[in-house]
């Protein structure tokens, strides 16, 4: 069986008043793009509202599909799940929260085909002072020990093909180094510039000190597994 030509998977963390303008956003511009397509959300164990949002657009549309979570568990693991659950030859990932504008999903595909994928960078940020400066540091930070020139690693808008991300094991707080990991499999990765919006509803679920401690600990686990990576190829079966 072969699968849609895109998944889109997205985590689901106390997002109740975002679910349904979200999905409306989705689902008209993949229906612009007009191929076969997959929606697949992934509900973290939310303690609000967002399982009955989330069961309500279902109903409205075929291409949608929700995996819940027993309970809580984070946004890489949600991620992961998702996206091992996913059948598109295209993976396209975004927050559920309406920050990132789902209308970029075409641009992010254009670029797509030369490369294995496509990160977004929200070049005019649109969120707190506070947030900003910590998010600045972190990618300075991670891209000084890394060696690396990516701008906004924790955009969430991105498109992969799917062999770029399939084989990742996405511990806690990976997500936020998702085109190193990329990279360090041998996978080619350009930045696209895309929109960026406030949140309206809901609240984030990272304060100052938990986007902190990740880049200061967690970039150090990267920097290793970096250096031990094995990139093979199976050459064929014979
Ligand atoms: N999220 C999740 N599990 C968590 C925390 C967050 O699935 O434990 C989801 C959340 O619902 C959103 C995305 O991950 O879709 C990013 O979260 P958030 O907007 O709070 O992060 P920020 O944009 O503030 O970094
Ligand atoms: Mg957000």
């Amino acid at each position: 069986m072969t699968g849609p030509a895109y998944s889109i998977v997205v985590p689901v963390y106390n997002e109740e008043d975002n679910v349904p303008k979200l999905t409306k956003e989705i689902t008209d511009v993949m229906s612009l793009l007009g191929k076969p397509y997959e929606l697949i959300y992934v509900d973290d164990g939310s303690k609000d509202g967002s399982l009955e949002a989330l069961k309500t657009v279902r109903k409205g549309n075929a291409n949608i599909r929700v995996l819940v979570f027993e309970k809580n568990c984070g946004q890489s693991a949600a991620l992961e799940a998702g996206i091992r659950n996913s059948r598109g030859e295209v993976i396209i990932t975004l927050d559920a929260d309406l920050q990132n504008d789902p209308a970029d999903i075409p641009l992010l595909l254009e670029a797509l085909p030369p490369v294995d994928a496509v990160v977004g960078w929200r070049a005019s940020r649109q969120d707190s002072l506070n947030k900003k400066m910590t998010s600045r540091t972190g990618n300075f930070l991670r891209n000084f020990i890394l060696r690396e020139k990516i701008h906004d690693t924790g955009c969430s808008l991105k498109a992969f093909k799917r062999h770029a991300v399939e084989r990742l094991k996405l511990f806690r707080g990976m997500h936020r180094f998702l085109p190193a990991l990329v990279e360090a499999e041998g996978y080619s990765v350009v930045e696209v510039k895309v929109n960026h919006r406030p949140r309206v509803h809901g609240k984030t679920k990272y304060g100052f000190f938990d986007r902190f401690r990740a880049t200061a600990s967690d970039v150090f686990a990267v920097l290793w597994m970096k250096r031990r990576v094995s990139r093979y190829r199976i050459r064929e079966e014979i």
